[in-house]
């Protein structure tokens, strides 16, 4: 990537401004990262409005989680991924492109032909096994705090606090 349409303080920021690869459907999965050793998010009920689902997969074991915002076990993710484990990795890789997703993940995918739809199944052929969903907690209070930025007006200079996302690395949990 050329650094000629990089502005003075996108070179001078230590923080990485990573843009999504492509427009992401916010109201569908409103939080997706890369963190902790996960891909971890916020996945919006299909039914109910009020209620949020917290999914995780771990990074190499594929381990998954899923419960709502109040604790309670999702339904749909008895053995396998559910539905908004699903839409988790599609919106992750909108907003990381499939290569950096399989890559944090371990997922060997052909990097020319990667996608959502061979990131998901390398990991379901897998047969992960079903994590335990102690991080959803943290997960939602995460969320919870990015929502607070996206209240912020909109401005073209870095927010110093966003450098408390870690932009590299996993820490152990
Ligand atoms: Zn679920």
């Amino acid at each position: 990537m050329g650094d000629g349409a990089l502005s003075v303080w996108e070179k001078s920021s230590t923080a990485r401004v990573v843009p999504s690869a492509r427009p992401r459907k916010l109201a569908k999965v409103p939080f997706v990262e890369l963190a902790d050793g996960r891909l971890q998010g916020v996945v919006s009920s299909g039914s109910d409005i009020g209620r949020v689902y917290v999914s995780s997969v771990a990074a190499g074991t594929y381990a998954f989680a899923c419960s709502t915002n109040n604790n309670r076990p999702c339904g749909g993710a008895r053995g396998m991924f559910c539905n908004h484990i699903r839409a988790m990795i599609g919106e992750a890789v909108l907003q990381y492109g499939a290569e950096r997703v399989a890559r944090y993940l371990r997922v060997e995918a052909d990097a020319a032909e990667a996608d959502a739809h061979s990131v998901t199944s390398a990991m379901t052929a897998a047969r992960p096994a079903q994590g335990d969903s102690s991080a959803a907690a943290q997960v939602f209070s995460r969320f919870l705090r990015h929502l607070a930025y996206l209240e912020l007006a909109p401005t073209t200079g870095p927010l110093p606090e966003m450098q408390w996302f870690p932009t590299t690395g996993a820490v152990a949990a």
